[in-house]
């Protein structure tokens, strides 16, 4: 055996036998060959878990890679997101993107990779400007990125027109560029369009990219409060007409929280139909819907409760970090999935194994990825969380003390706390 982990306790959701022991995991290559609640004699390398709960690493599906650590140290007026909303943020980005230097996006992204890393993440999605001012600029300083990190960090990069295509040729033509010069899946933003009418047109366009590339579609929907907004129907009924079911994802859908309840009944059954992955993004959302309501305040997350109980397959995301969207942003994905679990009422035990499933099996569903999960003959992928449940998970959101990728140990982190003997038990 290559590498054995000793005395870890198997995620719970996972263990059939056991449901609630410790267990021996042995690694040959780049396969985990063997899970035993005996003990196995020890590897080449020999890693002791200590009773820390084994489970298979994060995905982190909906972060924007051109922007993260741009708010500025010098807390510089004209790049403050007064307002706190959405469209004064797009607006700042808008003129930053202009001079964005490529080595200094490149900088940035990596960091925030390595920190998504370094709390479990091995499969990212980012998405990419692609629009008339920075045409494909920021497109090839993140494609630098994707390939810095080639078989540490899997990187889906999403071509993302954010300023809107249906009254833009000129972007259109840019998204099909970005998909020959390195874009992996066709993004979209409907809402951002004049009206319901434009947001079909762009969805259209989205799905003529999509086929010609034959590629997976991952788009930001009705992220507004405005429950005139129902992009994610017109999106589910073209799913099903282009047959294109399980490879299409919906971030956002704040509008939904706004839906009156036969909208809801009738769009929901279309989602499961269409098998849409809803990607929420609580961290953002809550910070930035809701600002220039009249009570009550909407805070744009969908009913992540009511969505996971009709069987639609929720994951979530960190959207941004440290920038004009978004002061704050850790990278790891316990924090949007406690922030989920307060925001869309994942209270009960069966809701709160969702919320912690959502930065993972969740996410796994959307991205296609079948042997995923700590069993036998599956790849190496795993994570060390210093806690023993997925509530302790949620309610600590530790970074994991081990990140494997294929049997090999991407990060290791010390774990040691030590109260002074006049500190009280
Ligand atoms: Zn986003």
């Amino acid at each position: 055996m290559d590498v054995t982990i000793h005395r870890a306790l198997l995620d719970r959701a996972l263990a059939v036998d056991d449901p609630a022991g410790f267990v021996d995991i042995g690694i040959s290559g780049d396969k985990i060959v063997e899970i035993s609640t005996d003990e196995l004699s020890p590897g080449h390398v020999a890693i002791q878990a200590r009773g820390q709960l084994a489970i298979p690493p994060f995905f982190e599906p909906h972060f924007h890679l051109d922007n993260p650590l741009l708010w500025p140290s010098d807390q510089t007026a004209d790049l403050i997101n007064q307002s706190g909303t959405l469209f004064e943020a797009i607006d700042i980005y808008a003129r930053v993107k202009k001079d964005r230097q490529l080595d200094d996006l490149i900088d940035k992204a990596s960091q925030a990779v390595r920190q998504a890393l370094s709390n479990g993440v091995l499969w990212f999605r980012g998405h990419v400007d692609i629009d008339p001012d920075s045409k494909l600029k920021m497109l090839q300083g993140v494609v630098a990125v994707k390939r810095k990190f080639s078989g540490i960090v899997d990187i889906g990069i999403i071509a993302f027109p954010q300023l809107g295509m249906a009254r833009s040729s000129e972007t259109v033509d840019l998204m099909y560029q970005a998909m020959e010069n390195g874009a992996d899946l066709v993004g979209g933003i409907p809402h951002i369009e004049k009206d319901l009418d434009d947001a079909a047109k762009q969805i259209e366009i989205i799905f003529n990219i999509a086929k010609k590339y034959n590629t997976s579609i991952d788009m930001h929907v009705d992220e507004i409060d405005d429950p005139y907004w129902r992009s994610l129907e017109l999106l589910a009924d073209k799913t099903i007409a282009e047959n294109y079911q399980g490879r299409v994802s919906a971030s956002h859908c704040c509008a939904m929280a706004a839906w009156d309840e036969a909208t809801f009944q009738r769009i929901i059954p279309k989602v499961i139909a269409a098998q849409i992955t809803i990607v929420t993004n609580p961290l953002t959302n809550l910070f930035l819907q809701g600002r220039e309501d009249q009570p009550p305040v909407r805070r744009g997350v969908p009913p992540l409760d009511r969505l996971i109980k009709a069987g639609v397959n929720v994951a979530c995301g960190h959207d941004d970090m440290n920038n004009m969207f978004y002061p704050f942003g850790s990278m790891n994905p316990l924090d949007a999935a406690l922030f989920a679990a307060h925001a869309g009422y994942l209270t009960t035990p069966h809701l709160i194994r969702k919320a912690f499933e959502m930065p993972g099996y969740s996410a796994a569903r959307s991205f296609g990825i079948q042997d995923y999960g700590l069993k036998v003959g599956n790849p190496a992928h795993l994570l060390l969380l210093p806690v023993q449940s997925e509530l302790d998970a949620l309610r600590l959101h530790p970074s994991p003390t081990l990140v494997m990728r294929a049997g090999k140990v991407l990060v290791q982190t010390e774990v040691r706390q030590t109260f002074s003997e006049i500190v009280p038990q």
